[in-house]
């Protein structure tokens, strides 16, 4: 099958994440046609998860392409910018405070992005709970998208956004992603200054890190008065059903918890025991380096489903820059062969150094040293 133009092609994107939603947004502005399908029931289905920094050198400059820039930087918390390194007793031993006016990686919630990018879009343009199975139909299209609620869709080009454990991916490529040997455990706060004063003066107004080499914390300020605590170790990704607990016995896992950090002060303590509601499990997961795959003309991926990283602060970013890039490739190309060659042409070169230079480092989480806050991006 001859590849189509970009403005005649059916474009299914699979995933109304970050990078979904960003490609979607910039197909629209170009006046391409383009559904998004998503698993979730609903644009409000579930917690949207913590803050994110959005970097001037990848997604403010996807935001620019979206139109959103403005919007964004209205929105956004410079102040968030903030960064604290504390030892286990609950000293700072770093402190970077951002000079006014700064804006390199200003914080935003997840949500507040979400919702930013989604009234952005056309009318009906996300279809909810649309979880995708399987990617079916000849590799030059048109492809068949089987969805769980037993429907199908054809579609001349899919973009599998669908993160981590992308269901896109298999068409492409057969890397699965494993286990970094580091899992975070969530903890949540809100009303901090009048309920957890403490922890909101130890946090600040950006975020706070501390570790001892075998174990970490990782506490973001989040708007609306909330924190969020990431208690961070080496465990098997089960370590939870090992332990003999459930991951709703909060009681239990604060008790294993508290003998773990037990040589950190109480009041750094304080972070893993004080938390309203129960953790929240996120065992790290990330794609093995490099991961690359030969070119098909009717398939592609971005963000996490493309080059899942450990969480040090590069994810959102490299999913809305490679959305950016795919959308304007295709505003541009002759047909969809072309643009996703000239998209993968850039974006595979760029996330396989970005993931060689993270390759392992869910480690450096747990690292008791000094930060680098160097011009990689990332953060400690
Ligand atoms: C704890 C934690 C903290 C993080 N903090 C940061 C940070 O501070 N900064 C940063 O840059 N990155 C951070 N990251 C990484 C960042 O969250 C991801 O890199 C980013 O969300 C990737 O965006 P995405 O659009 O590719 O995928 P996602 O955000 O994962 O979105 C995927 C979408 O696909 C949908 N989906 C999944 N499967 C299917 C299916 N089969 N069918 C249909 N829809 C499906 C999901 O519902 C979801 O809406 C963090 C990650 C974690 C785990």
């Amino acid at each position: 099958m001859n590849s189509p133009a970009p403005s005649r092609a059916r474009i299914s994107i699979i995933g109304a994440g970050p990078g979904g939603l960003t490609c979607a947004r910039i197909l629209q502005r170009h006046g391409m046609t383009v559904t998004v399908h998503d698993r979730d029931p609903g644009p409000d289905a579930r917690d949207q998860g913590g803050t994110l920094d959005l970097h001037a050198d990848n997604g403010q400059i996807a935001l620019r392409e979206a139109g959103l820039l403005d919007e964004f930087l209205a929105l956004c918390r410079p102040e968030g910018q903030e960064m604290r390194r504390l030892d286990p007793a609950g000293r700072t031993t770093f402190h970077h405070i951002p000079e006014a006016g700064e804006l390199f990686k200003p914080e935003i919630d997840r949500g507040r992005l979400r919702t930013l990018l989604l009234d952005s879009l056309q009318p009906h343009t996300v279809h909810w709970g649309r979880a995708l199975q399987t990617v079916g139909g000849p590799a030059d299209g048109p492809r068949l998208l089987h969805f769980a609620d037993g429907t199908t869709l054809e579609a001349d080009l899919v973009i599998g956004a669908d993160g981590a454990f992308s269901r896109v991916r298999p068409a492409v490529s057969p890397a699965v992603p494993e286990y970094t040997g580091v899992s975070f455990l969530e903890a949540w706060f809100s009303d901090v200054d009048n309920r957890h004063p403490d922890i909101a003066e130890l946090v600040g107004p950006g975020s706070a890190a501390a570790a001892d080499g075998d174990r970490g914390l990782f506490a973001q300020r989040n708007g609306g008065d909330h924190i969020r605590v990431y208690i961070i170790r080496r465990v098997p990704a089960d370590w939870i059903s090992r332990s003999g607990l459930a991951a709703d016995d909060t009681a239990g896992l604060r008790a294993r918890l508290l003998d773990e950090y037990a040589q950190w002060s109480p009041r750094m303590r304080r972070m893993i025991t004080d938390n309203d509601g129960p953790y929240v499990d996120r065992p790290l997961f990330a794609l093995p380096v490099p991961h690359t795959w030969e070119h098909h003309p009717t398939v592609t991926l971005l963000g996490d489903a493309a080059h899942l990283m450990p969480p040090l602060g590069v994810g959102v970013n490299l999913a809305m820059l490679d959305a950016s890039e795919l959308a304007l490739a295709l505003a541009n190309a002759a047909t969809v062969d072309e643009a996703v060659r000239t998209y993968e042409k850039t974006m595979l070169p760029r996330s396989t150094e970005t993931a060689r230079m993270l390759d392992g480092a869910a480690e450096h989480l747990l690292s008791a040293d000094d930060p680098d806050l160097g011009d990689d991006g990332t953060r400690p």
